[in-house]
């Protein structure tokens, strides 16, 4: 080697030495280095694609796996792993962080936050956690309890701890944190409950709030001393009337997209439902309510007010536009173009010019009924004559809450100019309820309560929408508009996706890993995952070697019916040939004999109503968390009033609900309980009410 050569290499290695010390920051997430995954969705662009293409169309078949590890969590798996410097970060159920050694899979080190069981509570959609940030040698994680947390990345310690909500409030945090340039923005989640939405910004270093940007208006009228203030009083509280949300906060919770532009200096966020849904409960039926079912660019230095587009005016069935935000460069009408793109719930596919939020198109990418079309003049839907149930008759539509797309990350490839959309297929019923009273802390969506004891005559009979049910891996050209390939799934919700440069997309659903053949969707390779997986897989490169990351564990939104398995992580590469032990046949819990139960003197129909707003969203009707008709608990009644109004088991996620019900109603629902184990058919899964 000539000598300039090998000092080139030296100083090389010297400068990437000085990279690594410094840890990771806006150079080196723009720079996007093939060999790592510094961000959540890759690169600031969040398109999670990754130009390494050693693992490809001819060589995918001999993937197999080079380690795995398996996590103390059995509750949903979401997080995308993120790898720097050969170590690989990744976030569990409850908020956990572990880190491992990227090439070998040795753990170097575990965080616990220690999230308060009874915090699932305030969860709609499970105890999950999408992923950390990484910046200047720290990781950032937000836990299910509002904090966000700073670890040392190379120890795990923790640098700084701040809570980032009002602990009287059900927030919850399960979004991963964005970096961008020494501040980590995070929002939250909770507008099923009743919550007012926001986004903040708070300083790497020291943990010091810098700004706050809220989604809805300030209910007592006064100005908030946020970022938000000028947008509220110019525009945003005149399209607010009388409801609900003075109480309730409405919603608008910012719990899953944030991107970056570093080209547009903008930064995005998703704004998700009201609180109630309902909107003439929410609002008196009147204003289009900003800045809630919206994408809004903000400047990330202040926080300040640029553009915004509303996907959902005067939202109503938790069509939330939460969901991943997407940037690329694409040819519009010829010109290259700068978008924001993103499949929302309301089942739409969205591109919006980056720069001035102008919509450019929007096409439906599921069946959906709801709306006609998208205006492209007014920006606004064309809404069915019935979508508006809370003007008189119910609706029965496509899409419902779960969404034409939910959180689960899509993907975009550059070179086929294809987004791989893990759609999802259904009908939501939606009717106006005759005695909503908004209760805090609980379920408040402001829908129709179907009574359902033995002694209920029901007003209606809620519609079986299980069949209607599916998922599809789309493959969508976002400038046509136009599915050029997609595969069909017999359950709703799939997993997020990867795409790459070996001409491959990696998806998983009916709990298999597949990799697809990008540009014309055959299936190439799969793996039998033993458990379904939501999360989207990752991928890297340590010593000429190409891994790929998957967190296996079902759970969250549309998934309590799974069963409950541990969480893992499965590492694969080309040759991998460990084989991780099969996981143990899921329990069922034997039906009761009911000869020892302790006769109930509760009201087993008033039971069924109080379960129905206070139970059903976590047990569902015998199916979930876990079935109650096969629970022991509910034999006798001092045990069952110590779990269910004194917290026994709250360090379960449990809850005490003594602040919402008395011993009275606790036995009518033990009482309704009884009922049901007496008349229930043996449990099947039900159409999920669980949103997000
Ligand atoms: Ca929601």
């Amino acid at each position: 080697m000539q000598s300039w050569v090998r000092w080139a290499a030296v100083i090389g290695a010297v400068l990437v030495a000085a990279a690594c010390s410094r840890g990771v920051d806006g150079r080196r997430i723009e720079a996007a280095d093939a060999s790592e995954w510094l961000s959540y969705g890759r690169t600031y662009d969040e398109q999670r694609f990754s130009p390494l293409k050693q693992i490809d169309t001819a060589t995918v078949g001999k993937l197999g796996v080079a380690w795995w590890a398996e996590f103390d969590t059995d509750r949903g798996q979401e997080a995308t792993p993120l790898v720097a410097d050969g170590v690989l970060y990744t976030t569990t159920a409850w908020s956990k962080v572990a880190a491992f050694d990227a090439k070998t899979g040795k753990p170097l080190w575990k965080y616990d936050p220690k999230v308060p069981g009874e915090a699932g509570f305030n969860a709609c959609c499970d105890v999950v956690n999408r992923g950390a940030a990484l910046w200047k040698g720290r990781l950032y994680v937000g836990t299910l309890d509002g904090r966000l947390v700073a670890l040392d990345a190379k120890t795990g310690q923790v640098a700084w701890d701040v809570q980032t909500t009002d602990k009287s409030r059900p927030y919850t945090i399960t979004g991963a944190p964005r970096v961008v340039d020494g501040k980590v923005l995070i929002g939250n989640g909770g507008a099923e409950y009743g919550v007012r939405g926001y986004v903040s910004a708070y300083d790497a270093a020291s943990g010091k709030l810098a700004w706050r940007f809220y989604t809805t208006p300030n209910p007592t009228g006064a100005p908030d001393g946020a970022a938000s203030d000028k947008v509220f009083r110019e525009k945003a509280t005149a399209t607010w009337s009388d409801g609900v949300w003075k109480e309730s906060g409405g919603g608008g919770t910012v719990w899953d997209a944030i991107t970056y532009d570093p080209q547009t200096g903008l930064v995005y966020i998703g704004v998700g439902n009201g609180t109630p849904w309902n909107h003439k409960l929410r609002s008196g039926g009147k204003g289009d309510n900003l800045f809630l079912a919206s994408i809004v660019a903000l400047r990330p230095d202040t926080g300040e007010y640029v553009w915004h587009y509303q996907t959902t005016p005067g939202e109503s069935w938790d069509y939330t536009a939460t969901q991943h935000i997407m940037l690329a460069d694409l040819l519009i009408a010829g010109k290259p173009t700068r978008v924001v793109m993103q499949a929302p719930k309301n089942g739409f596919f969205y591109v919006l010019d980056a720069r001035t939020g102008r919509l450019i198109s929007a096409e439906k990418f599921v069946p959906v009924d709801w709306a006609e079309r998208v205006d492209l003049k007014s920006g606004r839907p064309v809404e069915a004559p019935f979508a508006r149930y809370e003007k008189g008759a119910m609706s029965n539509q496509m899409v419902g809450a779960l969404g034409g797309h939910n959180w689960h990350p899509m993907a975009f490839n550059p070179k086929t100019g294809l987004v791989y959309i893990p759609a999802q297929h259904g009908r939501g019923f939606y009717a106006d309820p005759t005695d909503f009273k908004y209760v805090a802390g609980a379920w408040n969506t402001g829908m129709l309560r179907i009574p359902e004891g033995p002694g209920a005559k029901p007003v209606l009979t809620r519609p079986n929408n299980r069949a209607a049910a599916r998922g599809e891996l789309i493959a969508w050209d976002p400038v046509t508009q136009k599915k050029r390939w997609s595969v069909m799934f017999p359950h709703m919700t799939t997993s997020g996706v990867l795409a790459t440069d070996g001409g491959l997309v990696f998806h998983s659903a009916e709990r298999r890993l597949v990799a697809y053949d990008a540009a014309k969707g055959r299936p190439l390779w799969s793996y039998d995952l033993g458990a379904r997986a939501i999360a989207p897989a990752s991928t890297y490169a340590i010593d000429g070697e190409q891994y790929l990351a998957l967190m296996v564990g079902a759970g969250g939104a549309g998934n309590f019916d799974q069963p409950r398995q541990r969480g893992r992580l499965l590492v694969f590469k080309l040759g991998g040939t460990v084989k991780p032990p099969p996981y143990p046949k899921p329990a069922d819990l034997p039906a009761l004999d009911l000869k020892l139960a302790t006769p109930s003197a509760g009201d087993a129909d008033r039971g069924g109503v109080v379960y129905d707003q206070f139970c059903s969203g976590c047990h569902g009707r015998g199916v979930f968390l876990p079935n109650l008709t096969r629970s022991p608990a509910i034999l006798e009644p001092e045990g069952f009033k110590a779990i269910v109004l004194d917290g026994a088991l709250k360090a379960n996620g449990m809850a005490p609900f003594r602040r919402f019900f008395d011993e009275k109603r606790a036995e009518d629902i033990r009482a309704f309980l009884l009922w049901q184990a007496k008349t229930a058919p043996p449990p099947t899964p039900e159409e999920p009410r669980h949103a997000q």
